[in-house]
């Protein structure tokens, strides 16, 4: 089969692989009809996160299930099913406990958690960009489409990661009625994080880049303020300022691979930890930082003494997918939000390394890309 492979840094090719195959009983195997690049694979590509050669990424996937296990009680051949980033047992504590993103059981290599695609220090489980992937814990790992569903692939493929994500960040953020939120990054994440700030009911919702298309996206569809980062001097300060002491909540949809912002200081060790600087002058005391920007390693200089000395509340991680994915399926048919309209480019899987390369450079106006096989 085709499938997008790690070769080095800014290096990914299709190449030809083996298919997988059912290794035990509660697998089963996906014909892949799309499957999205995630910011979180430009950390692979960028190698911020180290990855053998060859390697398979991708964790957004959805498709046809050609195959299943002895043991999958609760999906059959022919189904449609969205694969959610994370694998997850589904018997463990965490799984248990809406906490999916930390299953116990699914990485025998670490500690964290596991997802598709992303190296054997978060469970060595072969990618989804792909004509074919492996899913473990398939009953658990995966939500079937009703049968008797309208919605089109597109309509529910960001359920494996980008809408849940979203979703996670603002409720694990504590955002309610009221509140400023300001929201660092103007990807994907952070523009379908904007949308569920305001069901939340937040009163002011404000979008930090440096992209102009996509803060104008940002403007345009979910009629947030905007402001590019480039253009301030001191963007915390200025965000200190604009929110009369800061914001209830910061979320950080950027990661270790942002830019550094003009009043930052900078990389810390290997570690951009910039956007955790914006984020620390601009929020509140006793407001709320959410990390869903994705950190790799340890670093120096972190603001730990401003952000204790002002009741800062810092929360983070991978957002657990899997208990959320069916109350915002439903929240998709009832049109509650759009989660399409960052869907800029539709390409084969076959010109995905062209398909990295534009995500990574944000180049022709590019927000999200849908591969298909
Ligand atoms: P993306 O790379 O498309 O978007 C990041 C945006 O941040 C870009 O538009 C970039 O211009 C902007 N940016 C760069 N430096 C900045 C700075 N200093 N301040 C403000 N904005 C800055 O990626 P995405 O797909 O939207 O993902 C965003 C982040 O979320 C990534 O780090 C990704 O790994 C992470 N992520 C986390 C989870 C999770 O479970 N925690 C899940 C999915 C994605
Ligand atoms: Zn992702």
């Amino acid at each position: 089969m085709q499938a997008l492979t790690y070769q080095g840094k800014d290096h990914v090719e299709v190449k030809n692989v083996e298919a997988p195959k059912i290794q035990r009983g509660d697998d089963m195997i996906v014909r892949i009809t799309v499957t999205g690049i995630c910011g979180s694979d430009l950390h692979l590509y960028k190698n911020g996160i180290s990855l053998s050669e060859d390697y398979i990424i991708g964790h957004e996937p959805m498709g046809i299930v050609e195959e299943v296990g002895p043991e999958v009680k609760n999906v059959k051949k022919g189904d449609r099913v969205v694969i959610p980033f994370n694998v997850g047992c589904g018997d463990c504590f965490y799984c248990n406990n809406q906490m999916e993103s930390q299953c116990d059981n699914s990485n025998p290599h670490s500690d964290n958690g596991s997802l598709f695609g992303y190296s054997e220090q978060f469970g060595n489980y072969p990618g989804g960009q792909a004509e074919y992937l492996r899913v473990p814990y398939a009953d658990f790992t995966s939500f079937v489409v009703p049968e008797s569903s309208e919605l089109e692939d597109e309509n529910v493929l960001f359920l494996s990661d980008v809408v849940p994500t979203a979703y996670w960040s603002v409720e694990h953020s504590g955002v309610k009625q009221d509140d400023t939120v300001v929201i660092l990054g103007a990807g994907p994440i952070g523009l379908m994080a904007q949308k569920f700030a305001w069901i939340k009911g937040a009163k002011r919702v404000i979008s930090i880049d440096h992209v102009p298309h996509r803060l104008e996206h940002a403007k345009r569809t979910n009629n947030v303020e905007t402001y590019n980062f480039e253009e301030h001097d001191e963007i915390g300060g200025f965000l200190h300022q604009s929110t009369q002491g800061g914001a209830d909540v910061v979320i950080d949809c950027v990661g270790m691979d942002g830019t550094v912002a003009s009043s930052d200081h900078g990389p810390s060790n290997d570690q951009n930890i910039s956007p955790i600087i914006t984020a620390s002058e601009s929020v509140r005391k006793f407001g709320t930082i959410q990390l869903t920007g994705v950190y790799g390693i340890n670093a120096d200089n972190f603001p730990i003494g401003d952000l204790f000395g002002r009741n800062v509340s810092l929360k983070m991680g991978q957002a657990p997918v899997i208990h959320l994915m069916p109350e915002l399926y439903n929240m998709i048919e009832n049109n509650e939000f759009d989660p399409t309209d960052i869907i800029t480019h539709k390409m084969d899987l076959k010109d995905a390394p062209e398909a990295y390369d534009i995500f990574d450079k944000k180049s022709d106006n590019n927000i999200k890309v849908v591969l298909k096989p």
